[in-house]
C-alpha cells in the first residue's frame, strides 16, 4: 500500500482479501488458536516462530487495524491497546522503569498528566514538566542522567497548544532519548509526527479515529528510527537478554524497526493485558475508513465556528490554532497546513455562571465527557474534569473558570452556528 496516498490507505490499508475471502476485515472472536503439536506451540512461546496463541497478547483482527494505522503514520510497527491511557502508559513504561525519569510537556491531556504525575510516580518513575513553549536550553535543563524519554501532544487537549515537534525531537536526540508524541487530536490526516522526528506515536483511537463514540481504544506506532543499541546502557530492557523468553535480546533479534513493539507486546501485553477487543478493533476500522473525509469536515466546521465566536461580543477569547490571531497559528501553519482539529475552546463573558447557562441552552451541542465525535459535544472543564480545583488553581493551569471546550461535529455548520447564537443570547 506504500505507493498510495493517505486517503486510499484510510480505506484499504491493513487488509487485502484473497480470492473468495470476506471483503470486510474478519472479526476473529477467539481467545485462543489451535496447533498440531506442543513443539509448534513451544516455538511460538520462544518467539522463534510467528503466529497467534492467545488474544491477551495478540489477535489477527487487531493486527490488521494496527497495520493500517502504522501505514497512516509511516511507522515500522504498531499495536492496539484497550484505551489511549494504556497506549501512553505502555509507550513510556516500555523504556522507563522504577528509578528512571521522563521529560514531558505540561500542556497535555488531564488523564495523561494524572497517569504520569500521580500513578507512575508511585511506581518510582519521575517526571519533569516543561512548557510546550520552552526554549531548547530550558528543555535541555530538565534532563537528568536517568532521563529515558521526552513526551508531548501534537495539539494538547484541551489547551490547544501546538507542540514544536522538531525542537523537542532535536533536544531529545541530543540527549540520546526518543521523543514520544500523542497525536490524537490532529490524527495522521493532519500531522505525521514521525516526519518531524518523533520516534514513537500514540493515539487515543476513542476520538477521531473511531469518530462515532462507539469504542474506547488506543494505538502505539514505532517509527523504527531510534537506535536502541547505540544507547544500550540506557535501555537494558531492549538491549540485554530477557529471562522470561530464554534470553532473547529484542534489539538484536527484532532489529531497529521491530524491537519496541515486540517487547511491548510479548512483555507488557502478556503481563498487564490491556488488549483491545477484536469487536472494538472492527468498529475502529469502520471509523478509519472515513477518517480523511470526516477530518476535513471537522476542521472546516471548527474554522467557521472559531471565526463566528471570535466576532461575537459575548465571547471573551477563542483558542483555535487555525485562527490567524491565535498564539499557535504560525506553529500550526508549519505542522498542520491542512487543518488542525475540530476542537475550539473559548470563554464567555460573565464567568462560570454564564458558561453554565450558555451550555445548558445548546440544543445540538450535547454536554458530554467526550471530544472528537461526529456529533457536536461540549464540556465545561471547571465543573467536570477540573471540578476539584478552585478558581485560583484553575487560573494557574490555564483552564479558566469560563472556558468551554466545544468539539465541532460534522453536522451543517450553519445549524451549529445558529445553535451557538441562540445559546449566547440566553446569557
Ligand atoms: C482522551 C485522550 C487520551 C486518553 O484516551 P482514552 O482512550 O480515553 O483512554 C489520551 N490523550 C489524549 C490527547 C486524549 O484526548
Amino acid at each position: 500500500m506504500s505507493e498510495y496516498k493517505i486517503n486510499t490507505k484510510c480505506v484499504q490499508a491493513g487488509y487485502t482479501p484473497g480470492n473468495g475471502e470476506p471483503r470486510q476485515i474478519p472479526i476473529i472472536q477467539s481467545t485462543t488458536f489451535k496447533y498440531a503439536t506442543s513443539e509448534d506451540m513451544g516455538k511460538l512461546f520462544d518467539l522463534e516462530a510467528e503466529g497467534y496463541f492467545y488474544t491477551r497478547l495478540q489477535n489477527p483482527t487487531n493486527d490488521m487495524v494496527a497495520d493500517k494505522i502504522r501505514q497512516l503514520e509511516g511507522g515500522s510497527a504498531a499495536m492496539l491497546t484497550s484505551s489511549g491511557q494504556a497506549a501512553n502508559f505502555y509507550a513510556v513504561f516500555n523504556i522507563a522503569n522504577c528509578g528512571d525519569h521522563v521529560v514531558a510537556s505540561n500542556s497535555i491531556y488531564g488523564g495523561t498528566y494524572n497517569l504520569f504525575a500521580v500513578t507512575m510516580k508511585k511506581m518510582g518513575i519521575d517526571f519533569t514538566f516543561v512548557s510546550p513553549d520552552a526554549s531548547e536550553e530550558e528543555i535541555s535543563a530538565a534532563f537528568k542522567p536517568n532521563t529515558k524519554a521526552v513526551f508531548g501532544e501534537t495539539i494538547a487537549n484541551p489547551a490547544l497548544t501546538v507542540l514544536d515537534i522538531e525542537k523537542f525531537a532535536k533536544v531529545a536526540h541530543e540527549h540520546g532519548v526518543p521523543l514520544i508524541v500523542d497525536n490524537t487530536f490532529p490524527t495522521p490526516i493532519n500531522c505525521r509526527p514521525i516526519e518531524w522526528g518523533a520516534d514513537i506515536v500514540t493515539h487515543s483511537t476513542t476520538k477521531y479515529m473511531d469518530g462515532h463514540a462507539a469504542g474506547v481504544g488506543g494505538c502505539i506506532v514505532d517509527a523504527g528510527k531510534f537506535d536502541w543499541m547505540k544507547y544500550a546502557d540506557k535501555y537494558p530492557g531492549l538491549c540485554t537478554p530477557d529471562d522470561s523468553y530464554h534470553g532473547v535480546t529484542y534489539a538484536e533479534r527484532f532489529g531497529i524497526g521491530g524491537a519496541f513493539i515486540t517487547k511491548c507486546t510479548v512483555q507488557l501485553m502478556r503481563d498487564l493485558g490491556s488488549i483491545q477487543s477484536p469487536q472494538n478493533a472492527f468498529l475502529l476500522n469502520l471509523g478509519l475508513e472515513s477518517l480523511h473525509v470526516r477530518m476535513a469536515r471537522h476542521c472546516e466546521n471548527a474554522m467557521k465556528i472559531a471565526e463566528f465566536l471570535n466576532a461575537h461580543d459575548k465571547v471573551s477569547y477563542v483558542n483555535y490554532p487555525g485562527l490567524s490571531g491565535d498564539k499557535y497559528h504560525e506553529m500550526a501553519k508549519k505542522y498542520l497546513p491542512n487543518g488542525s482539529c475540530g476542537v475550539v475552546s473559548f470563554g464567555v463573558k460573565g464567568g462560570r455562571e454564564a458558561a453554565e447557562k450558555f451550555m445548558k441552552s445548546l440544543k445540538l451541542g450535547a454536554i458530554e465527557t467526550h471530544v472528537a465525535d461526529a456529533r457536536t459535544c461540549c464540556l465545561h472543564p471547571a465543573s467536570a474534569t477540573h471540578r476539584q480545583m478552585n478558581d485560583e488553581e484553575l487560573l494557574a493551569c490555564g483552564v479558566y473558570p469560563d472556558l468551554v471546550r466545544y468539539s465541532c461535529g460534522i453536522e451543517d455548520a450553519e445549524d451549529l452556528i445558529a445553535d451557538l447564537a441562540q445559546a449566547l443570547d440566553q446569557i
